[in-house]
């Protein structure tokens, strides 16, 4: 019987396209494949198999069967529930699958072992080397260190038949894990979570818990109990910890390796892609039994997970924004559903959605109320500048300076945290006013005084800051408007010339290496004052650590969208969470211009709970998520007339469906990116609504013409 094969190529089509099979070839869902595409062929993944010829319309049959290992059933399953889920081509997600194969297959090595040949002559530097040989097979070049003779002697053993050549692939054996339980050395508080989360792997199936514990009250140790549970229990199951930005990842490496004798696997986008692809086919391959990784992680081709952990689930950086877009956290619960195990997302801060669904019991709900130790949480005090303001072109109000003074005489560390990069964030000139932006761009260049450049923070275009104005050409016109760290790190030297400081910024730290080497500083105490963007706002312990200084407590207020309190309360907590993280009590001192705010209010009474509350009435009473559901639709191109005439046609389409509401097209904030125009819409619908299938109808409806593009975003977290 013939069968046809739905092969999916990694690439933005709307659905598989069907194959013959060959003769023999035996394929099953999963097996990766090369398919013929016009004159090329492509590697592509078979989603379905099923008796058949294809009828009068005769396929083309697949070139050849890819020797890699296959995506595993539930990954397969994964790519597709996540695209139904984005409204958006299933070749997007299996693109994320297989991005750990662009590099090149591991090549093996090639070495020499002992064919049992007499050599003509022996020599004693023969013999070294066939018995070294008989040790180890060894390359060429390392049998002849091994053996302490030159390469000569190795080459005319092999030339008389006595080594032969052998191609071995490097030695991947499973690193052995230590998974002794550590129960013992938890607090009665820990121990008592770690127990229901072990319960409910042996409960089976799917859960989701969500470990919510203030900072420093021991989360990661309760997970990593977890996961030695769930790998000691079955000798073939897979954990994946998922972290939201690349600079913690150290430190979760760091204490996993600790707890489990052993590195974890780790995936982000600065690993070297070889890595990368060592990584993806030990994972297929079940030898990867920890994987560390952002986001993306959650695309690799497990074969028998267990558990998924979400660290710090509140965080923003689990949105993907471009290319394929979605939402981590949410596809992390999607996961484990679909492979039927158990997914804890932990944070001291949760998301509404996630606070909703544990009120709602549709997550079990863990609590750790307390910091382990002596450790206590910060006080936490509210500046207000409009009674102490910091001097004309200064940052640091009296209050907050004095405190740093304090802080400093008793040998301690200071955090600032002011969540912009740069020195300033706009450039102003003063003879004609113009503000400058990124050329065919609304954004505003950021000044980098470290680099003397400009930069465009959205595009990535930067320029070095010019002499005169480029509008009207005045001289010596162009001004800092405001602070980034680089202007308060600047302000911090001059009050405290003595003082040790260092910046914690994307751009100061361009690897893992250079994040660990400031950490291990901060560590050390060979810093004095750090001043630091939302990178180092969470994860990290730094004991000597007991003032943190808000420079700008109101600034993620200003957007104003949806989930501005709720974002500035999370960063703001996680901020405060730094300080005082050992013995010594910390404070931290919030610098507002609106101390009578809710968030100000919650955050220096730290009420959670009442700040939850009453933003959970907010969204309930305007139905927004989680009591509603959000999506956008983001239209761009080089043409303003063609895009408003587009948009007016999906404006037109739009399916009328009860419980959905559409507002828009308007222009979107950020009106023009690398010479593009871009309008919005915005849709809310009633949670009844599956707004997921809701978006792919209306998008069917119309075919965006020549240069303009229509992307949808399900949940969007960016308004702009
Ligand atoms: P969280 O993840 O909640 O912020 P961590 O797990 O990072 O908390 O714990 C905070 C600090 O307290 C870490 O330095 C950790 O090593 C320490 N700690 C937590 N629980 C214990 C414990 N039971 N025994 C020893 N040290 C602990």
């Amino acid at each position: 019987m013939s069968r046809i094969a739905s092969v999916l190529l990694p690439m933005p089509l709307p659905e598989a396209f069907d194959y013959a099979e060959p003769e023999g070839m035996g394929l099953a869902v999963g097996d990766q494949v090369a398919a013929p595409l016009g004159p090329r062929l492509l590697r592509g993944v078979v989603t379905a198999i099923r008796d058949g010829t294809g009828g009068n319309r005769p396929l083309k049959p697949i070139a050849h069967r890819i020797d890699d290992p296959p995506l595993p059933a539930s990954t397969v399953a994964f790519v597709e529930w996540a695209a139904r889920y984005a409204a958006d081509q299933p070749g997007w997600p299996l693109a994320m699958a297989l991005r750990g194969l662009r590099a090149p297959k591991p090549k093996p090595e090639r070495v020499l072992v002992p064919t049992g040949a007499e050599p003509k002559r022996m020599t004693p530097a023969r013999e070294k080397v066939l018995a070294a040989a008989a040790l180890e097979a060894l390359p060429a070049p390392r049998l002849a260190e091994a053996a302490g003779v030159g390469t000569g002697v190795v080459k005319g053993l092999v030339d008389e038949g006595c080594l032969a050549i052998e191609e071995r692939l490097p030695d991947r054996t499973p690193p052995v894990l230590d998974l002794s339980p550590r129960q013992g050395a938890l607090n009665p508080g820990q121990a008592a979570a770690a127990k229901a989360l072990n319960a409910s792997f042996d409960a089976g199936g799917f859960s989701a818990t969500l470990l919510d514990g203030v900072t420093g009250s021991g989360k990661t140790e309760v997970y990593l109990e977890a996961a030695a549970h769930a790998l000691a229990a079955d000798p073939d199951a897979q954990v994946l910890i998922l972290l939201p930005e690349i600079a913690l990842t150290q430190a979760v490496i760091a204490r996993v390796a600790e707890r489990f004798g052993s590195p974890p696997g780790e995936w982000h986008s600065a690993v070297p892609p070889p890595r990368r692809r060592t990584l993806w086919e030990d994972v297929a391959e079940g030898r990867a039994r920890i994987v560390v990784g952002a986001r993306s992680a959650l695309f690799l081709p497990f074969r028998k997970l267990a558990l998924i952990v979400v660290d710090e689930e509140h965080d923003g950086s689990y949105k993907q924004e471009e290319g394929f877009i979605y939402q981590g956290r949410d596809l992390a619960v999607a996961r484990a559903h679909l492979e039927g195990c158990v997914v804890v997302l932990a944070s001291a801060t949760p998301s509404l959605e996630t606070l909703w669904n544990a009120e709602q019991g549709r997550y079990n709900w863990l609590r750790l109320a307390a910091r382990h130790g002596a450790a206590v949480l910060p006080e936490v005090s509210l500046i207000d500048l409009r009674e102490t303001p910091p001097e004309r072109d200064h940052w640091l109000s009296p209050p907050l300076v004095q405190a740093m003074a304090e802080t400093f005489e008793r040998g301690e560390q200071t955090l600032l945290f002011l969540n912009r990069r740069g020195y300033a964030p706009v450039v102003l000139c003063r003879a004609c006013g113009e503000r400058l932006t990124a050329p065919d761009t609304d954004s505003w260049l950021v000044e980098h005084r470290y680099t003397g450049r400009l930069v465009c923070h959205l595009t990535g275009f930067s320029m070095p800051k010019p002499a005169a104005c480029p509008h009207c050409g005045a001289k010596d016109s162009l001004v800092s408007i405001g602070p980034g760290v680089e202007r308060v790190e600047e302000e911090a030297k001059r009050l405290f010339p003595e003082a040790r400081t260092a910046i914690f910024s994307s751009d100061t730290m361009f690897s893992s290496q250079s994040a660990r080497d400031l950490v291990e500083a901060m560590e050390r105490g060979e810093i004095d004052i750090l001043v630091a963007t939302q990178a180092a706002a969470k994860g990290h312990n730094f004991p000597n650590l007991t003032l943190v200084g808000v420079v700008d407590a109101d600034l993620g207020l200003r957007g104003g969208d949806l989930r501005a309190g709720e974002r500035t309360f999370q960063l703001l907590a996680q901020a405060s969470g730094r300080a005082g993280r050992a013995e010594r009590p910390g404070r931290a001192l919030l610098q507002t211009y609106a101390p009578e705010h809710p968030v100000m209010q919650a955050l220096s009474q730290s009420d959670r709970d009442g700040f939850v509350d009453a933003e959970m009435e907010l969204r309930r009473l305007e139905r927004l998520p989680p009591f509603g559901r959000l999506a956008a639709v983001i239209l761009s191109g080089p043409d303003a007339a063609a895009l408003d005439a587009f948009a007016r046609q999906m404006a037109s389409v739009a399916p009328n469906t009860e419980g959905v509401e559409i507002f828009g097209p308007a222009d979107a904030p950020l009106g023009l990116i690398r010479g593009r125009r871009r309008k919005r819409f915005l849709v809310r619908a009633d949670r009844s609504v599956d707004l997921s299938a809701y978006m792919a109808a209306w998008r069917a409806r119309v075919r965006p013409p020549g240069q303009i593009r229509a992307s949808i975003d399900i949940d969007p977290y960016s308004f702009l």
